[in-house]
């Protein structure tokens, strides 16, 4: 089986994304005329996306009916097509709809709202928006990625099918498999995309970590580097509490017992975890009173500056995840953890000066930076008027 780059544009032999090349077969004549791409599946699988969205783009690319027989692993674009002008076509397919919009990796999840799609990146983290004009938005819209299959579980045959009809069922053939699933299959075995394990998955999730931490270890592990043991060990703690949050909806004082029975109840690292897990997909306004009405919680695992700078670096990220809704309302944001005492104005006033980048691409830094200067400006003001009121004598006359 010939194998490309999945970005062809990637000249890198060792370059860790490959997929099949596209074959293309003509049948029938006339009108009936049409292509079948018998590797359909193989080349969306290992883009981690259906085979129908790939095959529907052809359709919509080059005006003709396509037939997606999810089943019989049939799909048909009506017309004779070669196999080098589809590949082609795939080339804008994997542009729009597979890679990250910020660092171009082709490891991510599709995160379908009525709204909007976003590619959501497993390497680097950042949401990007799909460009919500083409027309294949719409379909996805209708037939999202089916979730029970974003673990790459292989269901029984008697799922049921998908009432969207996109994917029958979540049989291994089909392509809905995780992207970081696959990705982990590469890291740990080294040797095809499409090599798939039970076990590399369940590593995997183990570091599904929403954290800095775990971008920042899934990085390393890219670039194959090597991470110390006792890091491993504290990630995978503040992943099971970041998991329970998210899996169990668990009430604020379970959060703390869990936090406790853990050990890293004192840990900034486990804030971090928990305002991720806790804020990370709220919507802007449910987010600001939400750090009112958790406040007590995240007070609870320390008072250190490192504690508030974690907080601060949390809401950062959630930030630059959600630029187009979150950025706007930074001050409010910066000045609900003032408000809760959960961040002291002395760490922010070392993070105005400083900004931390570390989790977070600088350029967006720079512009949550820019963006909570109004909130700045009212704390020294704030802090101006209380020194007058407190001390009579200031001489301010
Ligand atoms: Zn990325």
């Amino acid at each position: 089986m010939a194998t490309i780059n999945v970005r062809r544009d990637v000249e890198d032999m060792f370059y860790r994304y490959k997929m099949p090349k596209l074959e293309a077969k003509i049948e029938g004549k006339g009108n009936g005329i049409k292509t079948v791409i018998p590797n359909m599946v193989n080349v969306a699988r290992a883009l981690t996306r259906p085979p129908s969205y790939t095959t529907k783009y052809f359709g919509i690319e080059l005006g003709a009916q396509v037939s997606c027989d999810d089943k019989n692993n049939r799909y048909i674009v009506n017309g004779a097509h070669d196999a080098s002008k589809l590949q082609d076509l795939l080339d804008g397919f994997i542009d729009k709809f597979v890679l990250c919009g910020s660092c171009k990796n082709p490891e991510t999840r599709l995160v379908v709202s009525k709204r909007d799609i976003q590619r959501k990146c497993g390497a680097c983290g950042k949401r990007t928006q799909v460009i919500p004009t083409h027309r294949l938005t719409t379909f996805i819209q209708k037939n999202p990625p089916l979730k029970d299959d974003n673990g790459g579980q292989h269901a029984t045959a008697d799922t049921p099918g998908s009432a969207n009809g996109v994917s029958s069922n979540g049989s291994p053939e089909d392509s809905n498999q995780d992207p970081i699933d696959v990705q982990l299959s590469t890291i740990t075995a080294g040797i095809t995309l499409n090599d798939y394990s039970k076990e590399a998955e369940e590593k995997w999730i183990a570091k599904l970590d929403m954290s800095a931490e775990a971008i920042a270890l899934r990085q390393k592990q890219l670039a194959g580097g090597l991470v110390e043991s006792g890091e491993v060990g504290d990630l995978d703690e503040n992943t099971v509490l970041g998991n329970y949050i998210v899996d169990e909806k668990p009430e604020d004082d379970e959060i703390y017992a869990k936090a406790k029975e853990l050990g890293i109840h004192k840990k900034y690292r486990a804030l971090r975890a928990v305002i991720l897990a806790l804020f990370s997909e709220a919507p802007v306004q449910q987010l600001i009173d939400g750090i009112k009405k958790h406040a007590d919680l995240l007070l609870k695992f320390g008072p250190e500056s490192k504690h508030q700078k974690a907080a601060i670096d949390s809401f950062v990220i959630i930030i630059s995840e959600h630029m187009d809704t979150h950025l706007k309302k930074t001050g409010l944001i910066f000045k609900a953890l003032y408000d809760e005492e959960i961040v002291e104005e002395e760490t922010f006033h070392q993070w105005n000066k400083k900004p931390s980048k570390k989790h977070v691409d600088a350029e967006l830094v720079l512009k949550i930076h820019s963006q909570a200067q109004p909130f700045f400006k009212w704390l020294e003001e704030a802090d101006e008027e209380s020194e007058t009121d407190d001390d009579e004598d200031s001489g301010s006359e």
